[in-house]
């Protein structure tokens, strides 16, 4: 990517405008909503009467991603995929981003097109407009520091800290794969370093690697419940594995929480790979990161409606404080989860 000398345009031959001005003239937009763009001082915004939800993530290079196995594009879909996902999880609509980048001389213009591509691909898919940023050169590696801003109406928003006893805990999806997909990407990198005639070996694995690589923001969940009738009374996504997002909510509400292990999604898979790791799935799911579901509660009366929704696992209820926050692990033993986050996990 950074190789093809032929195919490549200095930024410097383009200057900082030159780029902004570049990127401005790929950038399409979506929403009424968004009266003022890039090329002013400011963006301008029509909130409609709604309140305002504003989100941030800083990805940096060597701590977040890893560029020797991450297509650009690629990470310029994840890098606004993230953002909407916590937008998401307030139960809010986004509606705009902004996108500031630190860029070595490394970087060609055709590389920053292709950061771009990936950028403009997920603003497309989720009807969001990009309509600002910060321009800036790096002396080390990339930076893409992104801001999400979201609209919806102040009796939907969904916060961490509603959930009550007897609720019941609720999860999108599966997890522990993208926490899969980064193992089999590093094993095979290191692979490629110790001997780089041997191709990386990622056949069979599509699935986790895509869960790794070009993760998606669960709005058709929100889409769903709100069609149903069902407001979630707390809410967040799943960044770091359910132990930790799962002790934010308890935290925040003041409860505790049972899980139970049996409950818990996880694919196939998963299983399978997770195997081959000598780990276990459940550990993945628990303290592995980056799947990017929608973690929330119900009160139990909207149990009905929700219980015939695609995609929804119920992993347990919410209870008062003072019993703590507990698994139930398949044997019937209760393990209190601890937040390991998949920076602990690493050093396992
Ligand atoms: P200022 O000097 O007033 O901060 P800039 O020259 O940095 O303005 O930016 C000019 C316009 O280009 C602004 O609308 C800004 O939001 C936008 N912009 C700058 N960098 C980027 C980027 N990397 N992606 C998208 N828009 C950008
Ligand atoms: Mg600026």
């Amino acid at each position: 990517m950074f190789e093809n000398k032929e195919n490549r345009t200095e930024l410097s031959e383009l200057g900082e405008f030159g780029l902004i001005s570049h990127i401005a003239a790929s950038t399409e937009i979506h929403n009424s909503g968004t009266l003022k763009g890039i090329g002013d001082d400011g963006a301008v915004m029509d909130a409609g009467g709604k309140k305002v939800v504003v989100s941030t993530d800083m990805l940096v290079e060597g701590v977040h991603f890893d560029l020797s196995y991450t297509p650009l594009k690629h990470l310029g879909y994840k890098s606004v995929a993230v953002n909407l996902s916590d937008i998401y999880a307030m139960n809010a609509h986004p509606g705009q981003i902004t996108v500031s980048l630190a860029l070595s001389s490394r970087f060609s213009l055709e590389a920053v097109e292709e950061l771009y591509d990936g950028i403009h691909l997920a603003c497309e898919k989720y009807g969001v407009d990009l309509v600002g940023g910060d321009t800036t050169s790096s002396r080390s590696g990339l930076v893409i520091s992104i801001t999400a801003i979201g609209y919806a109406g102040e009796e939907e928003l969904v916060y961490r800290n509603g959930a009550k006893e007897t609720d019941l805990i609720c999860v999108s999806g599966d997890l522990g794969a993208a926490y899969l997909g980064l193992q089999l990407l590093n094993r095979e990198k290191q692979v490629f370093m110790e001997n780089p005639g041997i191709q990386p070996d990622l056949a069979g694995n599509d699935y986790l690697l895509e869960r790794q690589l070009k993760p998606e923001p669960r709005q058709d969940i929100i889409v769903s419940l709100k069609k149903m009738g069902v407001k979630p009374t707390s809410m967040i996504d799943i960044s770091d594995g359910l132990a930790s997002e799962i002790l934010h909510l308890c935290t925040e509400s003041g409860t505790g929480c049972q899980l139970y292990e049996e409950k818990i999604p996880v694919d196939v898979k998963t299983a399978v790979l997770a195997e081959e790791f000598n780990m276990s799935p459940v550990t993945c799911a628990m303290s592995g990161g980056e799947d990017y579901e929608l973690l929330f509660t119900i009160s139990i009366g909207d149990f009905e409606k929700v219980k015939s929704m695609k995609d929804i696992s119920f992993i347990g209820h919410v209870t008062e404080k003072a019993s703590g926050c507990f698994m139930i692990e398949k044997g019937g033993q209760a393990i209190a989860i601890r937040a390991q986050g998949w920076d602990g996990l690493k050093t396992e």
